[in-house]
């Protein structure tokens, strides 16, 4: 097989590691195309110094790197290897930190990358030069390493030829073509090469090249300063490149690897140094390389200070090389991968350091041969990830400037962006600066954690205070508003959910093919079920509103969903995002019937409006589609209507429901009861890479309703569930833990933590967890690693609340 014809725009370690991977599952007319000399192009990595930390909060990066580490310690060039597994040491130099790299070891344990905690002696023993007395401890990672960019560009091109890939040096891309909405393929300066397929490679030019069809890509060259010294005295007569491990001093954005007698010191500690894509030089004009920027010695003194402190033995070395390095950021530190939404067959592969190269190149190559990737899951990566704000030059600019601030930061998993802030106010957000809201921030929303004028419902209610790091971006009123929404009424503010129009002939047959549930019900029926990619991986979980014979309304988790719907649709459907101009309310507890029914002029009552049917009704003056479910597990509705009204709608409840003691409820009460019922929450709990048996969603799957997409995938996914996602629960309030975190059976991880939090009502804390099957069993003992403890948690009947479903259907 030959496959497609491709073209490969970009000789880095990322195209290097595509055309080889793509070649080796058989395509062969692959043109790999570098307006550079190749294999040192003059890009990014023709000056990486090629350190491989793998541990990352992210799954997926992590186990990108590993299989970095894997291929390319495989990898030689004549002899000479492309990856030195010297170790990775990252030290701590304050108490916080120490503690992060316990939550990092955690994270390494939990995606199964060996990691060893060490005292400030043993860390001294495996880097001699680092001083002692100055850190608190370290996290040695065995397998890191350094790889050599350069040869693994070359040694990945050479198996590639061999498969018949063409590799065209010194050919710049200036246009690429397209007809009908596809790519036909690319000009280059030395004449047209045709192509079927494009993928840019191209990293600090991929924004240049994306625009070629019309594509906005978000990213950021920045540049990153990078030294090296002469010789340390203490290093003289080493003969080896590096048998050192590499070094990470994160407490002062610092990172650090052998070079035989001397040092290369990468710092992040200085100003965002961000550049325009179309600024860069080309090959023939660069000083050194169009990636290189001339070295800003002032910007590097802090550095180097800080260096005499932790490695005192460099204070006899002096600097004697420096570049102010370009590399991409992207506005969530995620790579960009996929398709592009609007042209077929341009594909990016961007926003990749060497650590994640080789398995970027592997999840790229099978995404385009198999038309999925089975070895990772892309969610967090994909390019479609992206709202449209999210895609703005000065929103991209800003949150790139501050990633490269933040790189080496202890971020909290609920740490809010702070600029830019406010972008998305739904019609509430006034009323709710009223009552005093908390907010944090949801893809540019501004959503309520909890309300500040709540705070009078603690009196009376003894809210257990978790431990201090579960205690940040909390509030014990987050226990109060959710004991409150199961005792009276609560508004929940939804708006942030995506809503997803789908209308049109074909529209019923389309969801058919779509989704797990069967929707060809009657108007007024609600069905929630599950988005499969082919391999029957779950893509999403939606609720699908029948409102009219050919119009449904469908409630979405993101970008993500939207881009999958446009992808399948044809002219008999018209999808459009109607998140912007609409909001939705959530009015939930056992007085919401109370409170909504008086308001409406339509019928609230329990056989008038079933559990998990949709009607459209007035609330007082306001026109409203009202859906019967909940995912706090209490009786009530989402109310949604347009955005000019919503404030009406807020206000008309709010006015109504004092007699009932209505309460504002903030996303911090709202986790806590979703957790008590179960309900698990896309991205989180389950991903791509999961199965609906697996994650507990058989049910919303209908295999007797004919084809759909995944269908076929499933029967043998049903046939052999390994591994189960599972609810432990934890008896100490203080031990809440944040999701992440790896679950141990004795000593050995077998598992690891998606959603946690407290429930306050089962006076409990409760953690989701992927454990095998055969762990997954109601009553068994485990432990979770938080931090440097463990703690106790049991596998529990689920759900922990209202099993019976008498709230909801009351
Ligand atoms: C100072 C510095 C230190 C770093 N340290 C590390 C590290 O220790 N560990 C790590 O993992 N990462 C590190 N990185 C990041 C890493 O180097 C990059 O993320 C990675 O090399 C990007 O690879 P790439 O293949 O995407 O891009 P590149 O290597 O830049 O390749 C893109 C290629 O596209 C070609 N191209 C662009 N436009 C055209 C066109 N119009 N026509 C033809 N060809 C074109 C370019 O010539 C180039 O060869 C560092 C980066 C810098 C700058």
């Amino acid at each position: 097989m030959t496959g497609p014809r491709v073209v490969i725009i970009g000789a880095g370690v990322v195209g290097a590691a595509l055309a080889d991977e793509l070649s080796a599952r058989g395509w062969s007319d692959i043109t790999v195309v570098d307006q550079g000399p190749v294999p040192a192009t003059g890009g990014s990595s023709s000056h990486a110094p090629g350190l491989v930390f793998q541990i990352n909060a992210s799954k997926t990066m992590a186990e990108f790197a590993r299989y970095t580490v894997e291929k390319l310690g495989a990898l030689d060039l004549d002899g000479e290897p492309c990856f030195r597994q010297v170790g990775g040491l990252e030290v701590a130099t304050t108490p916080e930190r120490l503690a992060e790299l316990h939550r990092r070891h955690g994270w390494a344990t939990a995606w199964g990358i060996e990691s060893r905690l060490l005292t400030p002696e043993e860390c001294a023993e495996r880097h001699p030069l680092v001083d002692p007395d100055v850190v608190l401890g370290g996290l040695l990672i065995p397998t890191d390493g350094l790889a050599r960019a350069v040869h693994a560009v070359e040694a990945q091109l050479r198996a590639a030829r061999s498969r018949g890939v063409r590799v065209l040096e010194r050919h710049e891309v200036l246009d690429v073509r397209t007809e009908d909405g596809r790519v036909t393929g690319v000009v280059t300066d030395h004449g047209e090469l045709a192509a079927d397929i494009v993928v840019c490679c191209a990293g600090i030019w991929g924004p240049r090249i994306a625009r070629m069809v019309g594509l906005p890509l978000p990213l950021t060259p920045l540049a990153h300063q990078l030294a090296w010294t002469g010789p340390v005295p203490a290093l003289a007569g080493r003969t080896d490149e590096a048998t050192l491990p590499i070094l990470r001093h994160q407490d002062a954005d610092l990172y650090y690897r052998q070079r035989f007698d001397g040092l290369g010191i990468g710092y992040y500690g200085h100003r965002p140094m961000p550049v325009d894509p179309d600024d860069i030089v080309s090959v023939d004009k660069a000083e050194v390389m169009p990636s290189v920027l001339t070295f800003t010695p002032g910007d590097f003194a802090p550095a180097w200070a800080e260096t005499h402190r932790l490695l005192p033995a460099t204070a006899a070395a002096e600097i004697t090389e420096g570049i102010n390095g370009l590399f991409s950021f992207t506005t969530d530190q995620m790579p960009l991968m996929g398709e592009a939404p609007d042209v077929k067959g341009f594909w990016v592969a961007e926003a990749v350091w060497v650590t994640h190269s080789a398995g970027v190149g592997r999840a790229m190559a099978e995404w385009l041969v198999d038309g999925h990737c089975s070895s990772f899951d892309l969610h967090e990566c994909d390019l479609s990830r992206f709202e449209p704000h999210q895609l703005a030059p000065d929103y991209v600019l800003a949150r790139d400037c501050q990633n490269y601030v933040e790189v080496y930061d202890i971020l909290h998993p609920l740490q809010p962006m702070e600029e830019p802030r406010p972008l998305r106010l739904s019609p509430f957000h006034s009323r709710q600066r009223e009552l005093d809201a908390f907010f944090l921030e949801a893809s540019g929303w501004e959503r309520p954690q909890w309300y500040g004028a709540n705070a009078r419902l603690l009196d009376g209610r003894d809210i257990p205070v978790p431990n201090d790091w579960a205690a940040r971006y909390w509030s014990p009123i987050v226990g109060a508003e959710a004991l409150a929404s199961r005792e009276s009424v609560a508004l929940y503010d939804m708006t942030a959910l995506k809503r997803i129009e789908v209308s049109g002939p074909g529209a019923v047959a389309f969801l058919q093919r779509l989704t797990t549930g069967d929707v060809d019900k009657s108007v007024g029926s609600v069905t929630y079920c599950l988005l499969l990619d082919v391999d029957g991986g779950i893509r999403s979980d939606i609720t699908v509103a029948r409102l009219g014979r050919d119009l449904f309304q469908v409630g979405a988790n993101g970008n993500l969903d939207l881009d999958w719907l446009h992808r399948h649709a044809d002219d008999t459907v018209v999808i459009r995002d109607v998140t912007a101009g609409t909001c939705c309310v959530g009015v939930w507890g056992p007085l919401a019937r109370d409170l909504v029914q008086p308001l409406a002029d339509a019928d609230f009552s329990n056989e008038g409006f079933r559990y998990f049917r949709a009607k459209r009704a007035h609330i007082g003056a306001v026109p409203v589609t009202a859906l019967r479910l909940s995912y706090i597990g209490e009786l009530g509705w989402e109310l949604y209507t347009t955005a000019d009204m919503g404030a009406r709608l807020w206000d008309t409840l709010w006015a109504a429901g004092r007699e009932y003691g209505i309460i504002a409820g903030g996303r911090g009460a709202f986790t806590s009861l979703r957790l008590e019922k179960g309900y698990r929450s896309f991205g989180t709990d389950m991903t791509f890479e999961h199965d609906p048996y697996e994650a507990g969603l058989g049910f919303a799957v209908k295999m007797d309703k004919g084809d759909f997409i995944g269908r076929a995938a499933l029967a043998e996914r049903a046939a052999s569930i390994r591994r189960r996602l599972t609810c432990l629960t934890i008896d100490d309030p203080a031990d809440v833990v944040m999701g992440r975190e790896p679950v141990y059976d004795g000593a050995t991880c077998v598992g690891y933590v998606t959603s946690a939090g407290f429930g306050y009502t089962i006076g409990k804390g409760i953690a989701y967890a992927w454990l095998p099957a055969e762990l997954a069993t109601p009553g068994r003992a485990l432990d979770i690693g938080y931090f440097d403890r463990r703690v106790a948690a049991i596998v529990a009947e689920e759900p922990l609340y209202d099993p019976a479903m008498r709230r909801l259907r009351a």
